[in-house]
């Protein structure tokens, strides 16, 4: 019942202390052990449940723990820095607000380790935003349309993303971000799923997320809290 039993390396285990999180939340319990074993998930969670930890917590742990072939990739995009980034791991969010908070909370647990997360989101200057990408991307939380944006400007590639995680996948839905959303997934040389990790949270589960579900993940636990 503690962060302690669900076998997370010492950067990870040290950030959440420093985040004074003592327990974890139901979600969070039951997300963390499904991520660390490498399967897809379907969590129906609320805002206010502690999801963003129990997708931010074994993604960035899985990355840390994933030895040399990520290592160089971490290595190679601070090295090519001031060019496109491919990004390991990449969030989907509805909404500046949600992304700009998944971001904050990415940078805790990335704290004294070599990932270094970004946002990027939409109605905000997008040149400042590809400054802060050549500065190194390995952790990408960015909302769908300006995420299509970056990836038509050729300065994200998602070649290298192992991990997705689409966050309140309901509310991107009824935003209209359907098509982005498949652009991003399906048409952008994005590593199919089966090879990339997929997680998907929604807080309700209608017929268009069951699909969604069904096109992204692979062989995927589902979970309700
Ligand atoms: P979320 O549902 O991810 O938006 O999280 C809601 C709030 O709960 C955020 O302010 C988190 O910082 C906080 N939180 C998440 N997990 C924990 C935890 N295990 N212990 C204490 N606070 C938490």
């Amino acid at each position: 019942e503690t962060f302690e039993d669900c076998n997370l390396g010492e950067i990870i285990r040290n950030n959440i202390v420093l985040s004074r999180y003592s327990k974890p939340t139901p979600v969070q319990k039951y997300a963390i052990p499904i991520v660390l074993a490498k399967r897809d998930l379907m969590a129906c969670a609320q805002t206010g449940s502690g999801k963003t930890a129990a997708f931010l917590v074994p993604v960035l742990n899985r990355v840390y723990e994933n030895g040399p072939e990520e290592s160089a990739n971490v290595a190679q995009s601070r090295q090519y820095g001031r060019r496109k980034q491919y990004p390991l791991a990449l969030v989907l969010a509805p909404t500046r607000e949600l992304a700009y908070q998944i971001f904050d909370e990415a940078r805790k647990f990335a704290y004294r380790s070599r990932v270094r997360p970004c946002v990027v989101y939409g109605g905000a200057d997008i040149g400042a935003q590809m400054r802060d990408l050549d500065r190194g991307c390995h952790l990408l939380v960015a909302t769908p349309g300006r995420l299509v944006d970056m990836l038509e400007r050729g300065k994200i590639g998602l070649e290298h993303c192992k991990f997705l995680c689409l966050d309140e996948a309901d509310r991107m839905l009824d935003m209209g971000f359907e098509p982005q959303i498949r652009r991003i997934v399906e048409k952008d040389n994005m590593p199919p799923s089966g090879v990339r990790q997929t997680l998907m949270f929604s807080a309700t589960f209608p017929k268009e997320i069951q699909m969604l579900a069904r096109d992204f993940l692979d062989n995927y636990i589902f979970l309700a809290v």
